[in-house]
């Protein structure tokens, strides 16, 4: 399969040593690839994702695009936002009845020009499915759009070539399943937000997508089979509580931590939870923490 991407940022993200508060946690080493700082519209992972689902969008001859997602979805905004970039309108279907006040992403997707439609309890997909424009899926994940962290992890081993542990945040699982495939089922720890029913089973079926038998993965050589690829995912199912939009009192103290030791500020649902994930997990040797963004949600 032939995969192509829109460049909407500018690349490769940094790669910054974090030394105080690897020493805090407990760690031999702690870096921190600052995928917060993809450039668009306020950055954050979704933009690697996007720059495959527009590419599929304008190549299908779309001149908007719809997708689907909580009130504060980061999704929404970086869709509204690359919407924007590309000439494209944009429809955002969310969760629920509209707010007050329009604060955190919310604000930025009306300055970006998007149409909210408030989906009230209504499936989202299917409230998607009658708006008008290219569908992009919950997340932006599909094998497709994995591809944009196939293409991080490839910036990382560029940076850091002989990294242990990579920590990321599992949502919708495209940013995990990605690294998975190009660094292996080792050297990722994804740290459940909540956010899927079955998050395992999610993110191995990404990759039994992406790695498919024609594909030179670096697992299809060794003709893995997709239980013993589901098997072997690291994932940290202990940082949900008491489920998505809550906030545990581990995440507070590592969002607290990783600011006052290195300015660096952590959102509850996704970047709080995986460090706290980390904090638990103290893994060994060169560890990295991929920061994706989120600091508009904290600000809702
Ligand atoms: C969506 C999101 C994630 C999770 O990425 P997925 O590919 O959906 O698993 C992590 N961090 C932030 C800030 C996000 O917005």
């Amino acid at each position: 399969m032939t995969i192509k991407a829109v460049p909407l940022a500018t690349w490769p993200t940094p790669l910054e040593p974090a030394m105080r508060l690897a020493g805090a946690i407990g760690l031999e080493e702690l870096w921190v690839k600052r995928d917060d700082l993809t450039g668009l519209g306020g950055g954050g992972n979704k933009v690697r994702k996007l720059q495959y689902t527009c590419a599929q969008a304008v190549e299908a001859g779309a001149t908007g695009v719809v997708t689907t997602g909580a009130p504060q979805s980061n999704h929404a905004r970086l869709t509204a936002a690359a919407a924007a970039r590309l000439g494209l309108s944009c429809t955002l279907v969310l969760a629920g009845t509209a707010p007050e006040a329009m604060r955190g992403n919310l604000l930025l997707d009306e300055l970006a020009g998007a149409r909210i439609v408030w989906a009230g309890t209504d499936p989202l997909a299917e409230v998607a499915a009658a708006q008008d424009g290219y569908v992009i899926p919950f997340g932006g994940t599909n094998a497709v759009s994995a591809q944009g962290y196939v293409d991080c992890a490839k910036e990382l081993l560029t940076q850091l070539p002989d990294l242990d542990t990579v920590v990321v945040a599992l949502g919708s699982g495209g940013t995990m399943a990605g690294l998975v495939a190009q660094l292996g089922p080792e050297r990722v720890l994804g740290v459940d937000v909540g956010a899927l029913p079955d998050p395992r089973a999610t993110v191995a079926g990404l990759l039994d997508e992406m790695l498919a038998p024609a594909e030179s993965g670096m697992w299809a050589a060794g003709g893995t089979e997709t239980g013993a690829v589901s098997e072997s995912l690291r994932i940290d199912s202990g940082q949900v509580g008491a489920g998505y939009a809550t906030v545990t009192e581990p995440v507070r103290a590592a969002m607290r931590l990783a600011a006052r030791t290195e300015g660096i500020f952590l959102d509850p649902t996704y970047t709080g939870r995986a460090m706290a994930g980390l904090c638990a997990a103290k893994p060994r040797g060169k560890v990295v923490f991929l920061h994706t963004g989120g600091l508009p949600g904290l600000l809702a």
